[in-house]
């Protein structure tokens, strides 16, 4: 496999029950590409994106992340990983550090070297002044971020958002965008779901449709965009 290739999805299928959510998809996103995965609601992306994180598996097909078998060998790329859910799961109680703190134990740092790390998230998600709210008290756009802040602890080189800008107001989502490009010109690869086109065309350079699970596009925003308007999806949002 060709090694810029940092996610290689082939053949992935997965139904529940007699759903088939997604069917025999395939798609490669390269080293340092930002891409987009859009598709109405129900479409199958946060399935996929959960598959590729390892949080769900396949019935059929395989998936590889940086070359390594994430389907047969989750362990091995779990570290190269790093996933933006879209909301906090139950850690309501805790304040930005202690839930941060709380992520970072999994990993292999020293504690100085730990608290090292958390403080470099803090300062780039911008959060470093509100470290000691509780999450429950923060708005959607600072929970957004600590949830990528969360992501970045491990420094992985992939990053998978599901729908991160959902019911983030402007300035919430100019922010969210501005620390996306700063960690595509690092080289991170970027994979980012949305059912809204325009969410996503500003900042990926590539985008894949997703529709009744299955892939319909592979390619430049702007082409799908004018699909989108010539009606080839009536459920795509621009
Ligand atoms: P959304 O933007 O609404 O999250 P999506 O494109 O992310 O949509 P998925 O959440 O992957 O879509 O869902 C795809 C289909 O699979 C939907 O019909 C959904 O109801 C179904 N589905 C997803 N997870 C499960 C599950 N655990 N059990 C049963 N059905 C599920």
């Amino acid at each position: 496999m060709n090694k810029d290739v940092m996610i290689s999805v082939r053949g992935v299928k997965r139904s529940f029950g007699k759903l088939e959510a997604v069917k025999g998809i395939s798609f490669d996103i390269h080293r340092g590409q930002v891409v987009g995965f859009i598709g109405a609601n129900g479409a199958g992306k946060t399935t996929t994106m959960r598959m590729i994180a390892t949080l769900e598996m396949p019935d059929e097909g395989d998936i590889y992340i940086c070359g390594s078998d994430a389907v047969d060998d989750p362990n091995s790329v779990r570290s190269k990983i790093g996933w933006v859910p879209d909301d906090f799961g139950r850690y309501q109680n805790m304040t930005i550090v202690e839930y941060l703190d709380f992520f970072a134990r999994a990993f292999d740092y020293q504690d100085q070297e730990r608290k090292n790390r958390i403080q470099e998230v803090m300062d780039f998600t911008g959060l470093t002044k509100l470290k000691d709210r509780f999450i429950d008290k923060l708005s959607k756009g600072q929970g957004q971020r600590v949830c990528l802040g969360r992501a970045l602890l491990h420094d992985p080189d992939v990053l998978l958002m599901d729908e991160p800008a959902a019911g983030l107001d402007p300035k919430a989502r100019m922010e969210l965008k501005n620390l996306i490009r700063i960690l595509a010109e690092e080289g991170k690869t970027i994979f980012i779901s949305s059912h809204i086109l325009s969410e996503l065309s500003e900042i990926c350079d590539t985008m894949i449709f997703l529709e009744q699970g299955e892939v319909l596009h592979h390619g430049g925003a702007e082409e799908l965009k004018r699909g989108a308007r010539e009606g080839v999806s009536v459920l795509v949002k621009i």
